[in-house]
């Protein structure tokens, strides 16, 4: 084979060199410079922290952490573990979270759960005094409780730009006092952190085989290369943002599910996997992306904005609030409004639920690894995102947008300011009108993709007014709905689902070390986070244990 050349001279040189600043990359930067070896972080966006920055923080990590022993809570690796590979276990919706676990990735977070955890206190992450509970419901298993919080003190929080109430500062958990500790803590370590700095690509000996080289990135346009001596280690975030590389496993996922969650601070654009792949790299754990799954896509928290994730909402004051647009409606009670598909026609139970997690004691009795424990769950099929998503017959593969339609009653109910920065009415989330016939003309944007039919929406209108006087939902069982659509002017605000983790990635082995499509390791590639596949969890614990794993073994 012929051998490619590496690139010479190379821009920059470091011995471990990362890929993305948030919750995998930067302990991996930090436990790799604390070995010894000269790290750089490259960093896509001009900030750091990734999802991880924007996140609440809810951290269970576990296997018998000092806050666990503080509060009395027995938990062990073996425990933890156990759960997380237990394939019985069955949530509400039939899926089961664990059992498309790799069992090798599994044991590795487990062993090394509490010390990635104490390595996060010893870096200046402080943690809400308070027992661990099962907060934001994890997927951490059920047998015993692991969630922690960061607090975030006086870091300022990037979804508002300023710090926190000083009231709540030691007791509001948030990504930011997370990410923020961690980054000051490497940049006191000695990594060096490039920001604007996006990889395109990574250099190995030869195309599928011998050792990675280092990478090739993108800063404002001008391409440099940057030689890693060690090691490189992906720790780009997922590939949840990038429609085509999600469609090859959720053909449903089509490009009207624009409102990542954590986006705009950051997007997961799927370029660790695509780097990664290109040079041999297998993918892994398929099944747990397009499994339905807790938070992978979510019923929106806040209507009338592209960016509606319930837990994010980007206020003037951020950095990114350029790009947001709007700050979004939070919905307090869905009987304020009726959920309409694009063709102005009701679908759900507004009230209903969206998917559970399993947590913890959420099957009772629990028998571990017994088929009974799918006897022990109360099934709710009936869930948003199966409804929202399940199209309208017409041979488009995703179910288009959904909108929230609600009166001048509603906005004063829920206390509402329907106008900018609340709503995006330039970018066509978030329209008005004084008939509802007009409204249904009026939703004009790039995803509505045949115009609404205005006597849907009248009919739509009138039948749910009728359920009200009748104290009855004839068609999806809302109970008692309480309020008539009536009043002008009326509203339609951007209510479509809110795609979030990505649980599938790179194949990785027990040392975060990146294996190809032959189950050979590539020399000096490693992988940690939402980048990796094999474990079904949400969120920043697995992505820290991995990063923590990774960085150990890069430097080594
Ligand atoms: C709104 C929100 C709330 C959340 N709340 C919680 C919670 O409370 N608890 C919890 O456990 N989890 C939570 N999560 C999930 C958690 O934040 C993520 O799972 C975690 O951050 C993933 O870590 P990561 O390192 O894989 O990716 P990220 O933290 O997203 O970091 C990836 C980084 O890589 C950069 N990058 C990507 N591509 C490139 C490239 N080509 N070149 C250079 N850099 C690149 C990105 O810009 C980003 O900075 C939340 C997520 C969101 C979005």
């Amino acid at each position: 084979m012929e051998k490619a050349q590496p690139p010479s001279p190379w821009d920059r040189a470091a011995d471990v060199v990362v890929i993305g600043s948030g919750a995998a990359g930067l302990p991996a930067a930090i436990v790799a410079r604390e070995a010894g070896a000269s790290v750089i972080v490259v960093e896509a966006e001009n900030h750091i922290g990734g999802h991880a920055m924007t996140s609440g923080g809810n951290l269970p990590l576990g296997g018998g952490t000092s806050y666990q022993r503080k509060y009395g809570i027995e938990d062990s690796p073996d425990l933890l573990f156990r759960d997380l590979t237990d394939w019985s276990v069955v949530v509400p919706n039939g899926f089961p979270p664990y059992r498309y676990n790799d069992r090798e990735i599994i044991r590795a977070f487990a062993d090394n759960s509490a010390a990635a955890f104490e390595f996060l206190l010893a870096h200046g992450v402080k943690m809400v005094e308070k027992a661990p509970d099962n907060g934001s419901g994890h997927e951490v298993g059920i047998s015993a409780l692991r969630t922690m919080h960061c607090a975030v003190m006086d870091w300022p929080m990037i979804q508002t730009g300023k710090p926190a109430d000083p009231s709540v500062r030691a007791s509001t958990s948030s990504g930011n006092g997370l990410m923020q500790p961690l980054h000051a803590a490497a940049r006191k370590a000695g990594v060096e952190i490039l920001l604007e700095h996006r990889m395109t690509s990574i250099h190995r000996e030869s195309p599928n085989a011998g050792r990675v080289l280092g990478i090739a990135v993108n800063h404002n346009g001008t391409a440099l290369n940057i030689r890693a001596g060690k090691a490189v280690i992906i720790a780009t975030g997922g590939s949840s943002g990038n429609v085509n590389f999600r469609r090859m496993f959720d053909p449903r996922l089509t490009e009207e599910y624009c409102g990542l969650a954590g986006m705009p601070w950051s997007d997961q654009d799927a370029s660790g996997e695509l780097a990664a792949t290109a040079i041999g790299a297998s993918l892994w754990g398929l099944f747990n992306f397009s499994g339905e799954f807790g938070s992978g896509v979510t019923k929106p928290g806040a209507i009338g904005c592209q960016y509606n994730y319930t837990n994010v909402r980007w206020h003037p004051g951020s950095e990114v609030f350029g790009q947001a647009r709007a700050i979004g409606l939070k919905v307090a009670d869905w009987q304020n409004l009726i959920l309409v598909n694009l063709l102005g026609k009701r679908f759900y139970d507004e009230c209903g639920p969206q998917f559970s997690y399993s947590s913890y004691m959420s099957v009772i009795p629990y028998e571990p690894y017994s088929y009974l424990n799918a006897k022990n769950i109360d099934y709710n099929p009936n869930n948003f995102i199966n409804a929202a998503l399940a199209g309208i017959g017409d041979g488009h593969n995703g179910g288009g947008p959904i909108w929230a339609i609600f009166d001048a009653d509603a906005v004063a109910r829920e206390k509402w300011h329907p106008a900018p920065p609340h709503v995006d009415c330039d970018a066509g989330f978030f329209f008005t009108a004084d008939t509802i016939g007009e409204l249904a003309q009026r939703i004009v944007m790039k995803f509505q993709r045949v115009p609404m039919p205005p006597r849907n929406l009248i009919d739509t209108v009138a039948r749910y007014n009728s359920f009200v006087d009748a104290g009855k939902d004839a068609d999806f069982g809302k109970e008692s709905p309480r309020y008539k659509i009536e009043k002008p002017p009326f509203h339609a605000a951007w209510a479509t689902p809110v795609v979030h983790d990505t649980r599938a990635g790179l194949r990785i082995n027990t040392r975060c070390q990146v294996v190809d499509i032959k189950g050979d390791v590539i020399p000096g590639l490693y992988c940690g986070g939402e980048s990796a596949g094999g474990f079904s969890m949400h969120g920043l614990p697995r992505a820290i244990c991995q990063g923590f794993i990774a960085g150990k073994n890069a430097a080594g």
